[in-house]
């Protein structure tokens, strides 16, 4: 959530931390502030709400005006939104200015301990006691304090700090919550992701949880908590600016939905070669996985869902028994894992603070770990036993569409290969589904050819009150896709349903006129699914389907049918979900809503 960008350099910090600061709108924020070092000392300006009110209090970036800087957006946890609670916070002498991002879970005891010793607090976050921890323990060695302050955070932390003493340097650590570093000449910058430097520089280095980097006009230097300086290198960012702006489409989301067929390329295509399935990242022997006896999934919203289509597509081809969970309630479950289990995290940011802590977990209870990230270089990457990265470029939109579809793309690689390696499908089957797995990217951008139809259907169904989404198998786990994008972005109110499961209660909720989305792709469970479609109906509802190109079974009983390509029956959630979040995209935007930026959302999720 939320975001920072730190400067240094030769050039006037404000308008950088302003454009930087602008990049991360998409993460969510509720109020914006700076600290510029300017005229001997620091300068602050904060306001809650929108960017522009910052634009405006700092006359456009030209006042404070100096040469390094801290900039932050806010998404508040303690505290409202307000001008007192927004960052930066300064300590009680004005020595040091802090922004921070995440959770000081410890902050209440920080806090009355401050205070019994003197200190005023004027805010109520919990960030406000790092700062005056700052004031408490400097001596005039700001990697020394930086340490003992460590010290005494518990919870999540990006933080970027000014010194007074200091004006051409400035502190950057980070504990679970995401933070780069990244050089230019004569200067230097900080930022949540790298889409708030790109302008700048590819030199990006990551932190790792408990670095130190002094980042200053001449380079950055980074040290462990014993204050000794380390070596890090860095990495060269490949992806072109324009991957991170709109290229002349109205929303982010709509851009992204486009790129699905190169995003999904870009995943599958280096990991196939003369139709064999490399995974270079991710290689257990077969001796290896025959003593995998479970497979854990734990993610969190769209990330979950891919896992749901996981579950179906690994044991159908594994016949692996795999159990998914919501990450915030895997870590707190007590799970059983027994020796030899896999689990795997999914995440886009690879920061996602539930599922974060869901593999710390399985670590802690010996399970082998594979973590699917979309980010490189973020925390579970780096923490994962393997990772494997969905190659869908950055991902702006809140509502997730590429990363999804990456994420499933590469489950269906790894169950194909596991099944191959543990011969539990033939060499025929391999081959058939390592191929359909390359021509979903063509198939993709032939649904993306023919948007006009699921616009018509959105401008039938966006005045609805409540839309339902069925279907069975792997159908039931793209159908939660689908009902989860429509509720983030058009809030309408939706729900998705095993269509067996739906005459157990929720049917008492379809009314005339009610739309319900039938996701009928697979054709062993074609006539099951038309039956509840059938008995959707015949209560009034109305039945828009999403049926394979070839499908000829008598389908009267649908109002809409929305055609896909075919394609193997495990692959077909890739397929089925583009018409669903085109639906979704199309709904919001007839209703004149923050498609990109929907209410109350966040990109990334570094909270509990
Ligand atoms: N917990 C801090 C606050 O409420 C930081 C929140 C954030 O990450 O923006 O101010």
């Amino acid at each position: 959530m939320c975001g920072i960008v730190g400067y240094v350099g030769r050039r006037p910090a404000a308008p950088i931390l302003l454009d930087g600061l602008s990049k991360l709108e998409y993460r969510g924020y509720d109020s914006a502030g700076l600290a510029v070092w300017a005229d001997g000392g620091i300068n602050v300006q904060k306001t809650k709400g929108r960017l522009s009110n910052l634009y405006n209090a700092t006359d456009g970036g030209k006042t404070p005006y100096g040469f390094m800087g801290i900039g932050h957006t806010r998404w508040a946890t303690h505290g409202e939104p307000s001008d007192i609670n927004s960052h930066p916070h300064t300590s009680q002498d004005g020595n040091f200015a802090v922004v921070h991002n995440g959770i000081i879970e410890n902050y209440l005891p920080l806090r009355r301990k401050l205070e019994a010793k003197g200190f005023s607090f004027r805010s109520e976050t919990d960030t406000e006691v790092i700062s005056h921890l700052f004031e408490y323990y400097y001596s005039g060695n700001l990697i020394e304090a930086t340490v003992k302050v460590m010290h005494r955070l518990e919870g999540s932390y990006a933080l970027g700090v000014l010194c007074e003493d200091f004006p051409d340097r400035f502190v950057a650590v980070r504990k679970s919550s995401p933070l780069i570093c990244a050089d230019g000449e004569d200067e230097s910058f900080i930022a949540s992701d790298v889409t708030a430097i790109l302008p700048y520089t590819r030199s990006v280095y990551y932190l790792n949880d408990g670095e130190i980097a002094l980042v200053g006009t001449d380079g950055i230097s980074f040290y462990n908590t014993d204050c000794e300086e380390i070596k890090k290198e860095h990495t060269f960012i490949e992806w072109d600016i324009s991957a991170a702006e709109k290229g002349g489409y109205e929303h982010f989301m709509m851009k992204e939905i486009e790129e699905q067929p190169k995003a999904v390329a870009d995943t599958v295509s280096p990991r196939i070669k003369d139709g064999k399935i490399t995974l270079d990242g991710f290689n257990l022997t077969a001796r290896e996985l025959e003593k995998v006896g479970k497979i854990h999934i734990a993610a969190c919203g769209s990330a979950y869902h891919a896992g749901i289509v996981g579950k179906y597509v690994i044991e159908q081809l594994c016949r692996i028994s795999v159990e998914v969970d919501v990450a915030s309630e895997f870590r707190y479950r007590n799970p059983i894992i027994n020796e030899g289990d896999l689990v795997i995290v999914i995440s886009q940011s690879g920061e996602t603070a539930d599922t974060l802590a869901a593999l710390r977990e399985a670590k802690a209870r010996g399970a082998k770990t594979l973590a699917i990230v979309n980010v490189v270089g973020s925390t579970i990457a780096l923490e994962a036993d393997s990772i494997l990265y969905t190659h869908a470029g950055p991902e702006i939109a809140v509502a997730t569409t590429k990363a999804y579809s990456t994420q499933l793309a590469l489950l269906y690689l790894l169950a194909a290969d596991m099944a191959e390696k543990l011969g539990r499908i033939s060499g025929e089957r391999y081959s058939e589904l390592v191929d359909e797995i390359e021509k979903l990217p063509e198939k993709i951008g032939e649904i993306l050819k023919n948007k006009e139809y699921v616009q018509y259907l959105a401008s039938k169904f966006y005045s609805s009150e409540s839309i339902f989404f069925i279907g069975r198998n792997t159908d039931y786990a793209v159908s939660l896709e689908g009902s989860l994008k429509l509720k983030e972005i058009s809030y309408i109110h939706s729900e998705a349903y095993a269509a067996g499961e739906l005459k157990h209660g929720t049917i008492s909720l379809i009314e005339n006129g009610t739309p319900t989305v039938a996701v009928m792709t697979g054709k062993r469970l074609f006539a099951k699914t038309a039956s509840n479609a059938e008995e959707v109906k015949s209560r009034g509802g109305i039945i828009v389907a999403v049926i394979c190109e070839s499908e000829r079974s008598e389908a009267s009983f649908c109002d809409h049918i929305i055609r896909i390509p075919d394609t193997d029956e495990v692959l077909a959630p890739s397929l089925a979900v583009i018409p669903l979040q085109l639906f979704s995209y199309y709904t919001a935007s007839l209703k004149g809503l923050d498609i990109d930026k929907p209410r109350n959302l966040a990109k990334s999720v570094t909270v509990e």
